[in-house]
């Protein structure tokens, strides 16, 4: 029997219809490198997306087809991401900090046949072309005249109906950064965008409404900016967009443009603190962060709480939509000391609904939620990962169980921890070390900008940890100080046989510690 209600199928157009409908003048902000800016709206982004796939028919796209998008953050990119979807296409977005063979890989592997990039990116472009296999259109966000993405809208009305489909159809495909390996596509269905969408927003996740605007630091192409770009249409929030990166352009922008909300990964945070100390200029509106994609130090965290900026901590990965888990305050946060706040929101957080977590042990035995017992964190949902894109088999067991990669324990008030990824952890007779709280410990050092931690062969231990450090610009910080600050906040066995102090660190496409690169070249270390 079927029940009485409408087939309403959750396509991710619907979100801009909405926005376009019930906060057409909610604004949409860029600010371009070059210093000038641009203002829409959400009825323009809109107007300009209905342009654009009438421009896409008209090139011959057919809905599946992959068009892909190699750019920083723009109103533009968003009206790629939406002309794309809204006439049945897939929307690609490559990260441009990939290694070229990478950037060949997907592009190749994805059969985009359009690609819509930043003018920043034509040596790319102009290297790579005739290694593309399945590109036929090559259009420039960012440039002028015949061939550009505006000659391209201008050449459209705008009368344009949504492709309809089904909920289940593909909307957009976004690689793993592929630290080993060749990257692995996910290819996100418009109702699990839909619903990650109704989650990413909601009061357990990041409480976005009308009143939110909302600056995303996370580029576009980086898993999905962590879902902001549908999350905010849905509640009507405004979205200002930086091209560049860089701390005193994000700082000036989010006073200028009243931002509430900002989300970037903790190097971002570490800029705009740094940006903060040499000029004193502070971003005054801000009331909440989000920090996620790597683990968020005690000391940022602490800061952005001194700055009465409210911090929401969240863990996922691409094949998570991201974002899966949330550290939100539970009851009664106002009568936690300082430092039970902090232990809270240093975990990943609380599990909402639609995301199952469970840990299992070598043996593949279920861990109880005891906080002690660590192991492989498995994950499964309405979004997350059924099986990568192109791949001959599902990338989850026979009851949809994806592993994750990463290495945590429950609690038992329901919030989850990272100890390490699994392969980062260093195993030390039989017991592990977590590399992620040995580095977390190391940063809250004053004097230290950024800290890695390997494992090194050890004929007695198998293996014992290393400490890479990269000092504050000003900073003559010693061995014996870190070691000193580290043997407050963590157990004696797992202190650093070794302290190195480097000028900096590798990192990959997605600005995380680039820990098979420290592996390969401190692979002949021998510890002292
Ligand atoms: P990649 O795996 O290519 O780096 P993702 O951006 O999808 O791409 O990364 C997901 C991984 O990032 C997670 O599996 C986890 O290891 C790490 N991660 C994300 N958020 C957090 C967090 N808040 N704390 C610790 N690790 C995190």
């Amino acid at each position: 029997m079927l029940g009485g209600m409408q087939d309403f199928e959750l396509r991710v157009p619907r979100l801009l219809d909405h926005a376009a409908r019930e906060h057409g003048h909610r604004e949409i902000i860029t600010r371009w490198a070059d210093g000038h800016e641009t203002r829409s709206s959400w009825a323009g982004v809109a107007h300009d997306s209905k342009r654009l796939a009438q421009a896409l028919e008209r090139l011959g796209l057919k809905p599946g087809d992959r068009v892909a998008t190699l750019a920083m953050n723009h109103g533009s990119h968003l009206v790629a991401w939406y002309g794309t979807i809204g006439m049945g296409g897939v929307v690609h977005t490559i990260n441009p900090r990939l290694f070229d063979e990478q950037l060949v890989y997907i592009a190749n592997h994805a059969e985009d046949r359009v690609l819509i990039y930043d003018k920043q990116f034509q040596p790319i472009v102009d290297r790579l072309k005739s290694e593309w296999s399945s590109i036929e259109h090559y259009i420039c966000f960012d440039s002028e005249g015949a061939g550009s993405f505006d000659a391209l809208l201008d050449s459209e009305t705008g009368d344009y109906s949504w492709y309809e489909g089904g909920e289940r159809e593909p909307c957009m495909l976004c690689y793993t950064s592929g630290t080993t390996g060749n990257p692995k596509g996910v290819l996100y269905t418009h109702r699990s965008t839909l619903l990650h969408a109704m989650h990413a927003g909601s009061p357990s996740v990041m409480t976005l409404s009308a009143r939110t605007s909302i600056l995303p630091i996370v580029p576009l192409f980086h898993a999905a900016a962590w879902g902001l770009c549908f999350a905010a249409p849905l509640a009507g929030s405004k979205m200002v967009f930086s091209q560049v990166n860089d701390a005193a352009v994000l700082c000036r922008l989010m006073n200028s443009e009243r931002v509430t909300l900002a989300s970037g990964v903790p190097t971002v945070w570490l800029a705009l603190f740094q940006h903060i100390d040499t000029t004193g200029e502070t971003p005054g509106t801000v009331e909440q962060i989000t920090v996620g994609g790597s683990a968020a130090p005690r000391a940022m965290i602490s800061r952005f709480l001194d700055m009465n900026i409210k911090v929401i901590h969240l863990w996922g990965m691409t094949e998570t939509s991201p974002v899966a888990t949330a550290a939100c305050p539970p009851p009664g946060w106002e009568d936690f000391s300082r430092d039970a706040q902090l232990d809270m929101l240093q975990k990943q957080g609380s599990i909402p609904f639609g995301v199952e977590l469970r840990v299992l042990d070598d043996d593949d035995v279920e861990q109880p939620r005891d906080g002690i017992s660590s192991g492989r964190l498995q994950v499964r949902g309405p979004w997350v990962v059924q099986r990568y894109f192109g791949a001959p088999e599902d990338a989850v067991d026979a009851d949809n169980w994806f592993d994750t990669g990463d290495v945590a324990v429950l609690h038992s008030d329901g919030t989850m921890q990272i100890t390490d990824r699994a392969k980062d952890v260093i195993k030390s007779g039989g017991e592990w070390i977590s590399s992620v709280d040995l580095e977390n410990a190391a940063v809250g050092c004053p004097g230290v900008a950024e800290a890695a931690a390997i494992g090194i062969y050890h004929p007695k231990w198998d293996e014992r940890p290393l400490l890479l450090v990269v000092r504050k610009a000003d900073s003559a910080v010693t061995e014996a100080d870190i070691a000193a600050h580290l043997s407050n906040h963590v157990a004696k066995w797992w202190l650093p046989d070794e302290i190195v102090f480097v000028e900096d660190l590798p990192h990959t496409a997605t600005g995380k510690i680039l820990k098979t690169e420290l592996r390969a070249r401190y692979k002949d270390y021998r510890l002292a």
